[in-house]
């Protein structure tokens, strides 16, 4: 029985204040939920913050961004052995904002899952179509592409330390969500293209729903057979909101 997952992706958002108010209702919120488990990946700066704040709590954190190579002369960059001796235990790759804006195809995506999960980090893989290829009919072509890099690369086995987080494009900040069903249908999709390799560790992958995910439509959503949780974007910087969508994972 795979268990309940959210994490919240703060993307390029918060401030030590902010951070502080809201990672304290997290902390009280997340004690009554220990049925669900609970994430949050902040901007770099704000690790210490979580690392310290989340010391005594069952809520995990981790990073947005990794960079593929161990180390070397690529300034700004982070690498996976950094996030890990820093105590993250997720990275996100291969978001759509990645993809899109800074031109990460999917064998460099692949690359960073493996340079995380070299280190011991559980790697949350994004995968998900745009509108136009949506409607062009070419959503399990577009979404079968960014997993398939992944497996080459890795190998299958890599996904019993791994998380999926599918995510349309179109639906991610629009206020537009898949309905449950048009998910449904994409989440099967990937744990039968797993399964193709290895039926056991399809039956075991943690597959995250991810597009303007809200506590009102979360438990729908949530109820849904191989929709095991969701990866939260501006949902998560409201402490309530957040929290209701945990509690959908009940
Ligand atoms: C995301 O950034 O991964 C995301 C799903 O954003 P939102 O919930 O705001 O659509």
């Amino acid at each position: 029985m795979r268990r309940k997952l959210v994490v919240g992706n703060w993307k390029m958002h918060g401030s030590l204040a902010q951070n502080a108010s809201l990672l304290g209702a997290l902390k009280s919120g997340a004690a009554q939920l220990s049925r669900v488990d609970i994430a949050v990946c902040a901007p770099f700066p704000y690790l210490a913050q979580l690392k310290q704040e989340l010391s005594s709590s069952s809520v995990k954190w981790g990073a947005q961004n990794v960079h593929q190579l161990e180390k070397g002369a690529f300034t700004g960059e982070v690498s996976a052995g950094m996030l890990a001796d820093f105590g993250c235990t997720y990275v996100i790759v291969g978001h759509s904002e990645r993809r899109s804006i800074y031109g990460e195809n999917s064998r460099l995506v692949a690359e960073k899952f493996a340079a995380a999960q070299l280190v011991g980090l559980i790697p949350i893989l994004c995968v998900g179509e745009t509108l136009e290829q949506r409607e062009s009919g070419v959503t399990e072509t577009i979404v079968a592409e960014q997993l398939d890099a992944v497996i080459a690369l890795t190998g299958v086995q890599a996904l019993s330390k791994a998380v999926v987080a599918y995510e349309p494009v179109w639906a991610i900040g629009t206020g537009k969500t898949a309905t449950a069903e048009q998910a449904q249908a994409v989440h099967a999709f990937i744990r039968q293209r797993v399964a193709g390799h290895d039926a056991q560790v399809a039956q075991g992958l943690v597959i995250l729903y991810g597009g303007s995910v809200k506590a009102a439509n979360a438990p729908e959503l949530f109820g849904k057979s191989d929709i095991d949780g969701g990866l939260i974007g501006g949902a998560a910087l409201i402490a309530d909101e957040f929290l209701g969508i945990c509690r959908a994972g009940l």
